[in-house]
């Protein structure tokens, strides 16, 4: 399906990291996932949508790391955006830099700041990697109201298109949980 983007669509591109892609926690077929969303990222711009991009940021040290092994450390090779991403987002999108300290930062929405910058937005399209962890935290963050300063922010609809994304998980079972969890939390689920 192509997502008919407008002024009032975000696109949430999540965490297309060189150490997701290739690197010491590469996602099964993050690599070929790089075309495709460079095409709709695209796509999206054209159609006037608002594109954040996000990046997991860690310290070299953070308990993160029992779960996960040491990955996009900040201001390393692997923390950085794939070339083909990097070379899309421009200086006017706004870049999340998340679990930053000794936090996880699974979902975007850790930075307060984002449902203020997604104001203009009522649907949300989020893509990128990984399916079962920061693009479903984010997705399923995205998908209910926030509070910045005195306001309430949200969004009416938030979308994760399936052929956008990647999953940690190789089986069917698993990835199935993580699509009926989501699908709960009010995302809606495309192809
Ligand atoms: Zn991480």
């Amino acid at each position: 399906m192509t997502f008919p983007y407008s002024p009032t669509t975000a696109l949430i591109v999540v965490d297309l990291q060189n150490d997701f892609v290739t690197g010491s926690l590469a996602v099964p077929g993050a690599e070929s996932l790089i075309p495709d969303v460079v095409l709709e990222v695209r796509r999206a711009r054209r159609a006037g949508a608002q594109i954040v991009f996000t990046q997991d940021w860690h310290p070299e040290q953070t308990p993160h790391y029992d779960e996960w092994p040491v990955h996009c450390v900040q201001g390393t090779e692997g923390a950085k955006l794939h070339p083909d991403i990097a070379f899309e987002c421009l200086l006017s999108d706004y870049v999340v830099r998340k679990g930053q300290g000794q936090e996880d930062g699974y979902s975007a929405f850790e930075d307060p700041a984002l449902p203020y910058i997604l104001r203009e937005a009522r649907t949300a399209v989020v893509i990128g990697l990984a399916g079962g962890h920061c693009v479903a935290s984010t997705a399923v963050d995205a998908a209910l109201p926030h509070r910045y300063q005195d306001t309430t922010y949200g969004l009416e609809e938030v979308f994760m298109p399936l052929h956008l994304t990647r999953f940690v998980e190789t089986n069917v079972d698993e990835i199935a949980e993580h699509v009926s969890r989501l699908v709960e939390s009010g995302v809606r689920i495309l192809p």
